[in-house]
């Protein structure tokens, strides 16, 4: 079980990091994005989003081990002086002016865990990066697993619309419970997946990006269950909390390539998020997605979230579209 502390200073974290997010979101300058070596963008608010979630649980719990997203080596290259100076200036903003560069770069440095110890943490500070720098949806996704076991997930969703007019959604899942915080408001409102009397009348979600998930296979999973309904495409792990709030009732992540391996900041919190929503949360397979391969889910491939219901029927038919 995650401690009371850990629950709090969690929600914490990436409450302040979803602040320094979405006051970044759309004011970045022309030097503030770099594109890594796998040709993903990364942004100065993603590393900096990484030291304010790290400030936040070592001030409060003392030594993690934490396997984020970002590395400060990309920091730290010669020609990286204007990135550098733009992180820190969103961590001072966020954490005060008396934070130096160094202490900056260290708890950067704090999310280099390698993911195979009994019990650690894992960040991804800007999920859906390009999905922030359209302008539209991203999330904090932080989460803490023990022996394989997800206990703790939070998924921070500062641009996200809700039903009651509100932007901005923080879920919060513990062993049996799913909350969420709307707008500002401190009122913990528990989440339950919705689904409609038929698979045939579900709404599905799925990557914006189609190099993240293969838009032809799930335009024919949807015609083999039937579902006419336009997919519903999202950045982010704004998916797994659009499952788990009822938005969509499918989430489909299928391969594009054979070799890929879902990282596990990818996958941890809104996996979480869904299950203590009431819904099933499998890779394409209908296996249990596997957390004890350090930073990678290397025995899984692709991702299928459900409300549950209608679980077995969507593995079905994924596997008759994918082939087994
Ligand atoms: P999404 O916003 O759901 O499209 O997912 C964003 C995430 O996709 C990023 O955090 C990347 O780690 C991940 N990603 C990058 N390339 C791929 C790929 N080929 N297949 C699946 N996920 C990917
Ligand atoms: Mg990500």
């Amino acid at each position: 079980m995650a401690a009371e502390l850990e629950i709090e200073s969690a929600l914490a974290a990436v409450r302040s990091a979803s602040e320094l997010c979405s006051g970044a979101q759309g004011r970045l300058a022309a030097g503030d994005t770099l594109t890594k070596g796998d040709e993903s963008p990364v942004t100065v608010a993603d590393f900096a989003s990484q030291a304010v979630v790290c400030a936040a649980l070592t001030d409060a719990l003392g030594p993690i081990d934490m396997v984020g997203e970002e590395d400060s080596d990309d920091l730290r290259n010669d020609g990286r002086t204007a990135l550098r100076e733009g992180v820190v200036a969103l961590v001072r903003h966020q954490l005060g002016d008396d934070v130096s560069e160094s202490s900056v770069i260290d708890l950067i440095s704090v999310g280099s865990a390698d993911g195979r110890s009994d019990r650690y943490w894992t960040l991804d500070p800007i999920d859906g990066t390009k999905g922030f720098l359209r302008g539209e949806q991203y999330a904090i996704a932080l989460a803490l697993i023990e022996r394989g076991e997800v206990l703790l997930g939070v998924l921070g969703c500062p641009n996200l619309p809700n039903p009651d007019g509100t932007t901005g959604a923080l879920f919060v899942a513990t062993p049996g419970s799913c909350v969420a915080y709307y707008g500002s408001s401190t009122q913990a409102l528990p989440i339950r997946v919705a689904a409609p009397a038929s698979v045939a009348e579900a709404r599905f979600c799925e990557s914006v990006e189609s190099g993240h998930s293969n838009q032809d296979d799930s335009a024919r999973i949807a015609s083999l269950l039937g579902i006419s309904a336009e997919p519903y495409r999202i950045d982010s792990q704004c998916k797994y909390a659009a499952v788990a709030r009822g938005d969509a009732s499918i989430y489909l992540r299928l391969p594009t390539r054979a070799d890929y391996r879902e990282k596990i900041w990818d996958h941890a919190a809104g996996k979480f998020v869904v299950e203590q929503a009431g819904g099933r949360v499998t890779d394409v397979t209908g296996a249990p997605l596997d957390f004890t391969h350090g930073p990678k889910l290397e025995q899984n491939r692709g991702i299928v979230a459900t409300d549950g219901r209608f679980h077995d029927q969507v593995i079905a038919a994924v596997t008759t579209v994918l082939g087994s």
